[in-house]
């Protein structure tokens, strides 16, 4: 008997340090994915260990009807980090759970069931968050999904402008398109989809589950955008690698949620690893680390391209959330990257090699990949 895979890398995983993983040969790998930016504080950060593991020792799970202090201290840390009036927290387990809570509060709040999402969009694999997702080969299998959803062109104003009425329950969507091909959003757009949507009184959506916890150069996507959304949605770096998801409301929102609820919501163990994951971050401006790193790296990357005459079309992304869109496929560079370079790295699509490490990495760290870039693509 075997698990289900995605696709099996060739390489067996035993250990974790920081920005580097060790295969079970003992061949050590500069790890620039972060198992999709899953570790911001990297592999082993031990305030998450210390955490998880005094936790371990104290009470392992209780029911989320009985407050725990390292639950409550988390959804007060997560209140106080997230843009103003956003306020009440929903704790789950995984992205799409957390993108699964926020459409149902839409749709109990507003009153409305329609949901608006943009062509490319990612939200996650259960069913509705699924529907809210753009590619169809994720989706085509499982049909019919849940109905009343829209696509519309991600950054098109008027195309926005348009969708959204008075029967909108959510515009969901992501601050940048991770899955999608690493594609940012302008400021201007992300604003004028907040007044589209609070003049419509529908709630926005701004999936942080890829773009949250400082990876792209600010705590949340949406203090760059400069937007108060109606909820936030967290998962993939909320706990530096212990799965955990959050859906941040505000009070129009989280009164009027309907009923929603999950066994293993804000257990004791996952909370301790996102207090110490949020809280390290917090205190130690890893943000503005990442904004600075992240820049550095894309100016790198830019130079190689322009020095080697490398074959890329397009660099592009936000803090360490980065694309390099090449002209030949995304995977042959990434098996080189991690083969011949131990790099590991992401796809985004077919064309697109993404960078999501941790946020701690330091220019020679950068020098390092912009190195085997480099050759990869030569
Ligand atoms: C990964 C991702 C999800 C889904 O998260 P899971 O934890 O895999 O369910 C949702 N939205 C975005 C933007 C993501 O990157």
């Amino acid at each position: 008997m075997s698990g289900f895979v995605f696709s099996e890398k060739p390489i067996e995983i035993a250990d974790g340090d920081g920005a580097y993983v060790t295969d079970s040969n003992g061949t050590e790998y500069l790890d620039m994915g972060a198992s999709y930016a899953c570790v911001p504080l990297g592999h082993g950060h031990e305030a998450v260990q210390e955490a998880v593991s005094d936790q371990l020792s104290k009470i392992t799970y209780v029911q989320a009807s009985y407050p725990v202090e390292v639950r409550t201290k988390l959804y007060k840390l997560l209140a106080e980090t997230a843009p103003k009036t956003v306020d009440k927290v929903w704790l789950c387990n995984s992205g799409t759970e957390a993108n699964e809570a926020a459409l149902k509060f839409a749709r109990s709040a507003t009153g409305n069931s329609k949901i608006i999402a943009t062509k490319r969009g990612f939200h996650g694999r259960t069913m509705g968050a699924l529907a809210t997702t753009w590619k169809d080969k994720y989706k085509q299998p499982y049909e019919p999904l849940m109905g009343d959803v829209e696509f519309v062109p991600y950054g098109d104003t008027e195309a926005m402008a348009e969708a959204v009425d008075d029967e909108t329950a959510a515009v969901i969507i992501e601050p940048v398109q991770g899955e999608g091909g690493i594609n940012p959003a302008r400021k201007e757009y992300l604003q004028r989809v907040r007044v589209e949507t609070a003049t419509s009184g529908a709630a926005l959506i701004f999936d942080e589950v890829q773009t949250g916890m400082g990876r792209t150069g600010t705590l949340w996507a949406s203090e760059w955008a400069d937007v108060v959304p109606d909820m936030i949605t967290s998962a993939k770096g909320l706990g530096n690698g212990v799965p955990i998801g959050a859906t941040l409301c505000r009070d129009w929102i989280a009164d009027n949620y309907g009923s929603h609820a999950s066994t293993f919501s804000g257990g004791p163990v996952i909370s301790a690893a996102a207090h110490a994951t949020v809280s390290t971050i917090v205190d130690e401006e890893i943000p503005t680390h990442a904004a600075e790193i992240g820049e550095y790296m894309m100016g790198e990357i830019e130079a190689a391209v322009e020095e080697h005459e490398l074959p890329v079309r397009d660099v592009r992304g936000n803090g360490l959330m980065v694309g390099v869109e090449t002209k030949r496929g995304a995977n042959r560079v990434l098996r080189e990257l991690a083969l011949e370079h131990q790099v590991l790295a992401l796809p985004a699509g077919r064309t697109v090699v993404r960078l999501l490490p941790p946020l701690t990495i330091n220019k020679e760290h950068v020098d390092t990949v912009v190195g085997a870039l480099t050759e990869a693509l030569s």
